[in-house]
């Protein structure tokens, strides 16, 4: 390994981890902006915030994408419950830092450069074939030639990149809807401890007794 390409090796390890800490936790990507950091500094993609607060909140009354009334939710990193005001997610601050650094990764990094071409798989099949296509019929990815004249003549494709694109949107939401829901059934278990304890104390012998001596 000659110099430069090991100081390329080490500048990409330094990128990597820098990636690492700029990936959304909610949708896997890279923050979209506008992000904004929470009180407990974790930081979110700020259509990620909302659609967790959405599902954490579905009663709220919304007008316009705000609500009317504050709201809450967890921050899916650390729990830290996050209060908001009646602007919603759009009363959070934006962390400009996240958002320059960034502008400055993409400019730096994502630049078309033959060194980062990753290879792409090809068919099994047809060995010169990339996969590039997605059979709707099979639930599976394949290459051109196998629609063609291949096991999947008759099936039904798609291009694999949109394909990947609606599949990945549907789980983030997912992931965003259930941790939403995970926050608000938290809130009723939380509710219930109350009111047992709250029972606890207006009935104290209750709490002491055998169950059997209650029925
Ligand atoms: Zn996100
Ligand atoms: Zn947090
Ligand atoms: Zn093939
Ligand atoms: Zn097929």
């Amino acid at each position: 390994m000659n110099n430069t390409r090991g100081e390329s090796v080490a500048r990409q390890i330094r990128m990597d981890s820098l990636e690492k800490q700029l990936i959304c936790p909610i949708c896997l990507e890279m923050f979209t902006k506008p992000v904004v950091i929470l009180p407990c500094q974790h930081n979110l993609c700020r259509k990620c915030a909302n659609d967790i607060f959405q599902s954490s909140n579905p009663y709220l009354p919304t007008r316009g994408g705000t609500v009317a009334s504050g709201g809450r939710f967890r921050c899916p990193s650390c729990r830290h419950e996050v209060v908001l005001d009646r602007h919603g997610v759009y009363g959070l601050q934006r962390n400009l830092l996240v958002e320059n650094i960034i502008d400055m990764y993409k400019q730096e990094y994502i630049r078309p450069s033959p060194e980062r071409k990753v290879d792409q798989p090809v068919c099994e099949v047809h060995e010169d074939e990339k996969i590039n296509i997605y059979c709707l019929t099979c639930s599976v990815p394949t290459c051109s030639m196998c629609k063609v004249f291949g096991s999947h003549k008759d099936c039904e494709v798609a291009p694999l990149n949109s394909i990947y694109q609606t599949q990945k949107t549907e789980l983030s939401d997912g992931i965003a809807m259930m941790v939403g829901n995970n926050d608000r059934i938290q809130g009723i278990i939380s509710q219930l401890e109350e009111t047992c304890r709250t029972i606890e104390v207006s009935h104290p012998v209750w709490g002491l007794l055998p169950p059997q001596s209650l029925a």
